[in-house]
């Protein structure tokens, strides 16, 4: 496997630093306002990644932090007249909600910062012992020019950075870019108590003391959006190695923006659609879809008509997976000759066999590459074109069926590796079914259940049977009835169904 690493510029192979076991820290977001959809790019495509990390075989331990202390927060609470407390907590369900609904999975450990004060305190105090943090009014800041290697994530030069640097409007500073580790209290913010006096953390401290405390240093991959690499994660780095005097991070992960018309999609630029919203008109599944089809590192920018299509493209995959198990319900053995079936059976299932098994070596072969989705989506498009072409006449013979069976299965499995869940879809097929089949099929064949789909069954036996019996009023009755409830009969090879019109 080969993974793109922000540090070293190249893709490596991916080598975790204890085997079959992967320590994995993700950035989380500050809770003051709900998520738009490109922080929800971001937390699928490491989704995705951690997914297929589990497929393969290792035992992921995915930390994400909640930023539930920030500047944004406290002016949020201070608008809204509620409480910081108030307005993380709201925020922190908020989030939470919303990547169950897209399916992102849950953290294995989701600290939130505020719990986790005294391990940024400790490693605060160690940055002051050695040198490399300095307090001034009870602010303390991180020395950059005590850390030789600060720049080297981000791949810029110090000095430059520091002669570009505005002139800072905090002359206590040392330099310009030194940052803050700790801010002072001010009346009515949230705060803490520590040795230089009380405060609260600045941001960067938080992912350093989090990934610390629960995977240790180093650990194997640290992900985030790109936008994060300077200075968020260079600050990181700086404190974590000025703190431990060990590498923090082997593997630097980092996603592509969102962009809407070229322009990043965020807050500030107000260009910005919420996740939440997005989600009221558009299924889920469509959504990861379309984010799917553009490498995790590449800009991706969003457009109304290309979720329409990637829509399309989840419905045309629904629907050929609704004609694979269609055709393996609905088949039976036939009492014909072997001869009879012709080579049909043999062609079909060696061909569909092979492709099966295409389709997951390109999937593997694919996302090994620095997980590229894309690729790996275009493999499984391939098995569903194919599994529908082999059912096209039916199914031929028992050897057929089971690799039609393989074939259906393969496709929801692999869709389900890159998080795309459609049985969540199939589980909800009887809710489809119009309540007013129970009563037609009531009226027309004396049906006396409840279950639309048990009045669907009766219907379509009733109406082969009154065509057999060349009934043809019944059988008229019968398609003309679901007709106004919006179903059609369809004859197939393999036998008789009903699909929405
Ligand atoms: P924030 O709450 O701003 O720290 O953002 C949370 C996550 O969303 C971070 O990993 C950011 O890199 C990511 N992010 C922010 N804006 C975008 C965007 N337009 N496209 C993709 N990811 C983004
Ligand atoms: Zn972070």
């Amino acid at each position: 496997m080969k993974v793109y690493n922000t540090l070293t510029r190249s893709k490596e192979e991916f080598v975790p630093r204890e085997a079959g076991k992967v320590s994995f820290y993700m950035c989380g977001p500050t809770v003051y306002n709900h998520i738009h959809i490109g922080n929800a790019r971001t937390f699928l495509s490491f989704d995705v990644i951690r997914r297929y990390l589990e497929y393969s075989g290792f035992d992921v331990t995915f930390v994400q932090n909640l930023t539930d202390v920030d500047d944004k927060i406290i002016n949020r609470a201070k608008e809204e007249g509620s409480t910081p407390a108030e307005v993380a907590e709201y925020y922190s369900q908020a989030f939470i909600d919303v990547m169950d609904e897209i399916g992102v999975k849950e953290p294995t450990i989701r600290p939130r910062a505020t719990q986790e004060i005294s391990s940024m305190i400790e490693i605060i105090q160690t940055l002051i012992d050695s040198g490399h943090a300095y307090a001034i009014d009870g602010d303390v800041y991180f020395a950059v020019r005590s850390f030789p290697e600060y720049g080297r994530l981000s791949g810029r030069d110090i000095d430059q950075l520091l002669s570009g640097a505005r002139v800072e409007v905090d002359s206590r500073k040392r330099d310009a870019l030194d940052f803050a580790l700790w801010k002072a209290a001010k009346p009515g913010e949230p705060a803490w108590e520590a040795p230089w006096g009380s405060g609260r953390p600045g941001w960067h401290i938080e992912c350093s003391a989090m990934s610390e405390r629960y995977l240790g240093t180093p650990f194997d991959i640290h992900g985030g959006g790109d936008d994060l690499v300077f200075p968020h994660h260079e600050n990181e780095v700086a404190q974590s190695e000025a703190c431990t005097g060990k590498p923090f991070v082997k593997y630097w992960l980092h996603g592509g923006m969102l962009t809407i018309d070229q322009e990043k999609m965020s807050k500030s630029e107000g260009n910005f659609l919420l996740l939440k919203d997005v989600l009221e008109h558009v299924r889920p599944q469509a959504l990861r879809l379309l984010m799917l089809q553009t490498h995790y590192r590449s800009q991706f920018d969003y457009s109304v008509e290309r979720l329409q299509e990637a829509t399309a493209s989840l419905e045309r995959i629904e629907s050929a997976l609704r004609n694979l198990s269609w055709a393996i319900e609905s088949y039976a053995p036939v009492a014909v000759a072997p001869n009879e079936l012709g080579d049909k059976s043999v062609s079909w299932t060696g061909d569909l066999l092979k492709h099966i098994e295409a389709t997951r070596e390109q999937f593997v072969h694919h996302m090994d590459d620095d997980f590229n989705a894309a690729g790996a989506v275009s493999a499984i498009f391939e098995l569903v074109t194919a599994g529908n072409s082999s059912v096209k006449d039916g199914i031929y013979g028992e050897s057929h069926r089971l690799a039609v069976i393989e074939a259906h299965d393969t496709i929801v499995e692999l869709l389900a590796v890159l998080g795309v869940d459609l049985l969540a879809k199939a589980d909800n097929n009887e809710e489809e079914i119009p309540e007013g089949v129970v009563a037609l099929a009531g009226k027309l064949v004396g049906f006396s259940g409840d279950i639309p789909a048990a009045a669907v069954d009766l219907l379509l036996e009733a109406r082969n049977n009154a065509r057999a019996n060349k009934d043809w009023a019944l059988a008229d009755a019968i398609r003309d009835g679901l007709s106004e409830l919006g179903l059609m009969i369809e004859d197939t090879p393999s036998g008789t169904r009903i699909v929405r019109k």
